[in-house]
């Protein structure tokens, strides 16, 4: 085998507020020879995702902080280019969470194999992954069912997409919102019911006007005004999808809870978090159902690309700035696959 020198993002600094270039370093790894047992991969796709501004923290959530000085993780779609593991060969398409790397070696044990026949092979990391994941588990997780009325926060992103798709699917009336025309024309297009950009005016002004009879579900990625306004116009017994929110992952200070609360005791309203990684165990089941969805053209993956791991950085910070509809995906430099 010849040397493989593979660029890497690592984290250098932890961010006060929202990140900057600074905080991060591109860095040139040379790989150890491939021993038995092992595979060389070469990543096609990486995923950048807001979760990860809380790992740049010091402070342990759910999951541990990123380690200064190591290389980002983070899920990827890459192709085997050497292999001296059983059960795989050169061509394979997998998956990992090893993150922001152009190749790595590892045991079998840390990649999955998946169809190399679907496209773009970025739909891994998207609708068929774990974003897509998220906004299935999310919406069983309230049991969201027919007729129910649902608002959805981040419609225009990766979740949140795929949750209001998957809700019309299921035979809801939806309503979302997003931060720009561009997206409220988008999501017009993927066949919202009604939708608001959330910048024009208050959001509970917004949301009164598109449910003038209240919401049976609120899937909330973005909490703070949202889901004070969501809690105001929730109906008794209605539900909340606690499974994000970005509109404080960069506040250098928590902003105070929403003044309202008291709503989900007089309407016995129930909240509900999430955390994807719990529902692993499902995944053959959201692959028949979201799989089957995707092939047979009920589904549309939508997706933002940006080229390049020296511009992994810029991508992830997009998120932020609202730069993506659909799932960010950062392409690396010479992927054929589409
Ligand atoms: P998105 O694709 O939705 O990207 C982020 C979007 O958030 C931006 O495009 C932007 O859109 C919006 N945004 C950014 N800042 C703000 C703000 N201050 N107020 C309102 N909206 C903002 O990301 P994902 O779909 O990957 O994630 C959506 C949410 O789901 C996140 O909160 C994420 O942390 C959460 N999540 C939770 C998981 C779990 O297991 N609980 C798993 C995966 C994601 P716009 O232009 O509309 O502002």
């Amino acid at each position: 085998m010849t040397t493989i020198i593979s660029r890497e993002i690592q984290l250098v600094s932890r961010p006060n507020g929202l990140p900057t270039a600074a905080n991060f370093s591109l860095i040139e790894n040379e790989l150890e020879p491939l021993t038995d047992g092992q595979v060389l991969v070469r990543n096609l796709y990486m995923s950048v995702d807001p979760y990860m501004r809380g790992r740049m923290n010091e402070t342990k959530s759910y999951v541990p902080p990123f380690q200064l000085g190591k290389t980002m993780e983070g899920s990827a779609v890459g192709e085997v280019i050497e292999s001296r593991a059983e059960g795989f060969k050169s061509g394979d398409i997998v998956t990992s969470t090893l993150g922001w790397r152009e190749y790595f070696i590892t045991e079998p044990q840390a990649v999955h194999v998946v169809n190399r026949e679907i496209q773009p092979l970025s739909v891994y990391l998207g609708t068929l992954g774990p974003t897509g994941l998220t906004a299935w588990v999310g919406l069983n997780l309230v049991d969201v069912h027919a007729g129910d009325v649902i608002f959805i926060s981040g419609a225009a992103g990766a979740v949140g997409n795929v949750a209001g798709q998957l809700a019309k699917l299921r035979g809801c009336e939806v309503i979302g919102s997003a931060g720009s025309a561009e997206k409220i024309e988008f999501l017009q297009a993927s066949g919202f019911d009604r939708v608001f950009n959330y910048k024009d005016a208050p959001v509970l002004e917004q949301l009164n006007r598109a449910a003038p009879d209240g919401i049976d579900v609120y899937f909330d990625n973005v909490g703070g005004e949202t889901l004070e306004a969501a809690l105001s116009v929730l109906r008794v017994h209605g539900r909340i999808v606690a499974c994000g929110g970005i509109s404080g992952y960069n506040a250098e200070q928590p902003a105070p809870g929403p003044s309202n609360l008291f709503n989900i005791t007089t309407k016995r309203l129930t909240m509900k978090g999430l955390i994807v990684s719990d529902s692993l165990h499902l995944l053959g089941d959201f692959e028949r159902e979201v799989g089957g969805y995707f092939q047979s053209g009920k589904l549309k993956n939508q997706e933002t690309v940006v080229t390049g791991i020296d511009r992994a950085v810029e991508a992830f910070l997009g998120l932020f700035d609202g730069k993506n509809i659909g799932k960010m995906v950062v392409k690396l430099d010479g992927t054929v696959d589409d």
